[in-house]
């Protein structure tokens, strides 16, 4: 491989890995398996150990994701958390295992836990009292959740133990409760969790501790941080102490001395685990000694004396009844397929999608037809397989609609892509689903703006934009079906915070095609105010790293567009946030673009991008007439001799930079 390619790869590659522990840790949305994600970071691992010269940063190969929010409390850990290594098959696992037998010479004791599915914490005792709780943050500080963790039952606030104490297990939802949860949210017409471990995540950093008491969260504990008790020598007399320290321990720890036990156990609950009252996703295989742990030890990431077995995604068959259209916020025409209802991975499902025409060809799939499905990282169901040799004579052709199938507008694909589009800006289904999107949790977070009541109110012709949800009349919408004064009240409020959020994601909320919530972070760091977007040119867009052709030609459409820019001239006069937070922008720089070639002396790419960003600069990707400063460092590349040619670029020195900004 050029070696050149290696970089953008392994570049690519630390890019999509941050992306995804964002979700995953923050926002609790995963989008991918935890199987896809290992083998993100395992393609990671393998070209940075084939190319250590590319591995400069810390590597997210040697960190764990970080769940902490931006303004939370912070409190440092005793002892680090570490996460766990995951093996995808029996045969892992027993290679592991053969390999510590062979290190010791005998096969030790193992401890075989359940895997809880759930959301890390650290409880800290002195003194017998509970004095604070923490996320597992990044491993080495947490965020401080006491008073919300505070409200669960199961959690002690006092206990015999008198000396300090870090105590660690999941923080859970039961499914029967996940359940109740959700069909209590869909009648509010609120966002449904995905499953129990991002409701149980999404719960313990609720703001109000009188919500997450009436959630009845639950805890299973099996470890601890700081902690001296010579007494204590096993992982299995480590259980006994937390039980008898009122801690809730798992009832199905099991401690063996052969790897036929393991597969046993392993396969024992890989069967059965849909009958648990909470979510497991495999089996922790712990060496049981403390002496032998210590021998074993910790890579930057893991213990070597713990191993988390998976269970692989559950597989069934069922049928596909019909095939609907969905029209989506930006006129993206989506077939879902409509399923004779299976019981899969814990919960029921009726609907898989089917993202566009082309899966559809790839499947070669029929109504009527029988399919195998799995929920792909346990979320969303998918159809990986079609079973021909079962489809009866039957079994009808998927007709694409020509025309969208709710304002019957001719549909037309995008030039490169498989998928087709409603274009007409006017369409109802379109209009319902950029609303939702605007009010929705990632975007201006208005809560109690879900479907159910968007559609009320597009009914009630009480809104026909998102710009409209500024001048509800809540007289009026008391007086609705289901609503009322409280009601009225609550969203009145919600509608009134949401001017507050912050510029993210207000662009975010726009629903400008290909802008997610990582563009509209990006995009806020570049412009400091809506004006200069919609001032913007193509180019300017295109200038900024990560964003492609793709993006910046819909960002440009959208900003010369008349409708969109009426709808922000209307977000503007009501008083919603357009603009970034200018704290720590000093601006010296005054928007100045530079591109920075050679080795700095100072700072490393990051540093000098931060410094840039800091003082109102910033760092465009390539030298051309728009640029205003190349800084050149140690050993120069091409860039210098173009930036001679186009004549009009400053180039200057580390120094001269250093007193650009007055140090
Ligand atoms: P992962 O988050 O997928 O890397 O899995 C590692 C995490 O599993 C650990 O950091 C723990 O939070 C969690 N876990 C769940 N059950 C257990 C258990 N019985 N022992 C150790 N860790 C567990
Ligand atoms: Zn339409």
């Amino acid at each position: 491989m050029d070696d050149l390619f290696i970089e953008e790869e392994i570049k690519n590659l630390r890019k999509k890995i941050a992306y995804h522990n964002e979700l995953y840790y923050k926002k609790a949305q995963p989008v991918i398996s935890d199987y896809e994600f290992d083998k993100l970071v395992k393609q990671l691992q393998n070209l940075e150990k084939k190319y250590p010269q590319y591995k400069k940063e810390i590597s997210p190969t040697e960190k764990v994701g970080s769940d902490i929010e931006e303004k939370a409390k912070i409190i440092p850990h005793k002892v680090r958390m570490y996460s766990l290594e995951n093996a995808y098959s029996l045969e892992e696992v027993k290679s592991y295992l053969s390999k510590i037998k062979e290190n010791f010479g005998f096969f030790p004791n193992i401890t075989l836990e359940h895997k809880i599915d759930g959301f890390t914490i650290n409880l800290f005792y002195n003194n017998g009292y509970l004095k604070y709780a923490t996320t597992r943050g990044d491993g080495f500080e947490g965020e401080d959740v006491t008073e919300n963790v505070k409200t669960i039952k199961s959690i002690p606030h006092e206990i015999k133990y008198k000396n300090s104490i870090e105590v660690r297990g999941e923080i859970y939802l039961p499914i029967k409760e996940f359940e109740r949860i959700n069909k209590e949210r869909e009648q509010l017409g609120e966002k449904l969790f995905a499953n129990p471990r991002n409701a149980a995540a999404g719960t313990i950093k609720l703001k109000d501790s009188n919500i997450v008491a009436q959630r009845n969260l639950n805890s299973t504990i099996y470890t601890v941080g700081t902690f001296e008790n010579p007494e204590i020598q096993t992982q299995k007399q480590l259980l006994e102490f937390l039980k008898a320290n009122s801690f809730r321990i798992s009832k199905f720890n099991h401690t063996v001395s052969s790897f036929d036990e393991i597969e046993d156990y392993c396969e024992l609950w890989d069967k059965n685990r849909y009958d648990l009252e909470v979510e497991i996703d495999g089996i922790v295989i712990k060496v049981n000694e403390f002496d032998l742990q210590k021998k074993l030890g910790y890579t930057s990431k893991f213990p070597k004396w713990a191993l988390a077995y998976k269970f692989k995604a559950e597989e069934k068959e069922t049928q596909l009844l019909d095939v609907k259209f969905q029209v989506g916020r930006t006129g993206a025409v989506t077939p879902v397929a409509n399923l004779k209802p299976v019981f899969i991975s814990g919960s029921t499902v009726s609907n898989a999608t089917l993202h566009n025409a082309d899966e559809i060809k790839r499947l070669k799939l029929k109504i009527r037809d029988f399919v195998t499905i799995i929920k792909s990282g346990e979320i969303i169901p998918k159809i990986i397989k079609v079973n021909y040799d079962k489809r009866s004579e039957d079994a009808k052709k998927i007709k694409f609609p020509e025309k969208c199938p709710v304002c019957k507008t001719p549909l037309c694909k995008e030039e490169d892509g498989a998928i087709f589009y409603c274009n007409n800006i006017n369409c109802p289904a379109q209009i319902q689903k950029r609303i939702e999107h605007f009010a929705s949790r990632d975007a201006m977070d208005i809560e109690g703006l879900g479907e159910a009541v968007v559609k009320q109110l597009l009914e009630n012709k009480m809104i026909s934009r998102i710009e409209d949800i500024y001048h509800i009349d809540f007289e009026k919408f008391r007086t609705l079906e289901k609503q009322g004064v409280k009601s009225a009240e609550n969203l009145k409020a919600a509608i009134e915070n949401s001017k507050l959020q912050k510029f993210h994601k207000t662009i975010f909320g726009l629903g400008i095609r290909f802008v997610g919530d990582r563009t509209s972070r990006i995009l806020t760091k570049h412009f400091i105010n809506i004006d200069e977007m919609i001032n913007a040119e193509y180019n300017d867009f295109l200038e900024i790293e990560e964003i492609g052709e793709k993006i910046a030609h819909s960002l440009y459409v959208f900003f010369h567009d008349e409708k969109s820019l009426l709808m922000i001239e209307s977000l503007k006069k009501n008083g919603v946030n357009i603009r970034s937070e200018k704290k720590n922008i000093d601006n010296k720089l005054d928007g100045a673009k530079f591109v920075i070639t050679g080795t700095l002396q100072n700072f490393s790419r990051t540093e000098i991008k931060e410094e840039i960003e800091r003082f109102g600069g910033k760092i465009i990707s390539s030298v051309s007439k728009n640029l205003d400063y190349l800084i050149v460092g140690e050993n120069p590349g091409s860039k210098v001799k173009k930036a001679e040619k186009i004549g009009i670029v400053k180039i200057i020195s580390e120094d001269d930079f250093l007193k650009m900004i007055g140090k």
